[in-house]
């Protein structure tokens, strides 16, 4: 994603603490007191400009959803959606997955959502894909026992990874598509990324993967 330097980012996002959690830290084990409700938390990491956690979350008021995106400059326009359509059941995170357990107690998210994550191609950043098994720790650690990662990429060779990497993992496969778009897959939201790479021609991959209790 090219990034543009925008300086009133951080002012617009401090301007909205009802939308953006800008103490992540503090809310961990209390994201109900955030909803006020005790539904379900989907989340979606490297949720990019937002387009497909915020039709998620008009397409599903029972679920609560949260979008994490590790740069301002890019969360800015989610918070734009957001502001627009006054969603009470979805909020902004400006940080880094990395730091996930940090913001989330065990069982309190009950989904996960990657959607074309960055491939990072080169065999030594590895460590940097979403779907390496050190962040699948993370997810396991912030979900209960049977909690499900859905994931989507045009990437090849990052969907053949992440395959590997959920079942080294000892995850279940629940559901493998190889081309979404042509598949009998009911109610897909298209993401940024996916409305660009399918408008070329490039297949849609797409898989759910559940941790085991
Ligand atoms: N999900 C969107 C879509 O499908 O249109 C955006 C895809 S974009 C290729 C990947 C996004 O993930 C970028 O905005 C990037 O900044 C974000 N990202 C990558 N690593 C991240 C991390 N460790 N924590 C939070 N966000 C991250």
């Amino acid at each position: 994603m090219r990034l543009r330097h925008k300086p009133w980012a951080r002012e617009k996002i401090e301007a909205h603490p009802q939308y953006v959690i800008l103490q992540p830290e503090e809310q961990k084990g209390r994201w109900k007191e955030a909803f006020q409700n005790d539904h379900p938390i989907y989340i979606e990491v490297g949720t990019g400009k937002g387009q497909f956690v915020t039709e998620m979350a008009k397409a599903h008021p029972d679920v609560n959803f949260i979008g994490i995106e590790v740069y301002e400059s890019v969360m800015v326009t989610a918070l734009d959606r957001l502001i627009e359509a006054e969603l009470p059941n979805l909020k902004l995170l400006n940080v880094d997955a990395e730091n996930l357990t940090d913001y989330f107690e065990k069982g309190e998210v009950s989904r996960v959502y990657l959607n074309f994550s960055d491939p990072w191609p080169k065999k030594r950043h590895a460590k940097r894909r979403l779907t390496y098994k050190t962040f699948l720790k993370r997810y396991e650690d912030i979900m209960p026992a049977s909690g499900e990662i859905h994931f989507k990429t045009d990437n090849q060779g990052l969907f053949e990874f992440s395959l590997m990497s959920f079942s080294e993992y000892g995850m279940l496969l629940k559901f493998v598509s190889l081309d979404l778009h042509n598949s009998d897959f009911e109610g897909n939201i298209m993401t940024e990324y996916e409305e660009k790479f399918s408008a070329k021609g490039q297949r849609i991959y797409r898989a759910e993967a559940a941790f085991r209790s």
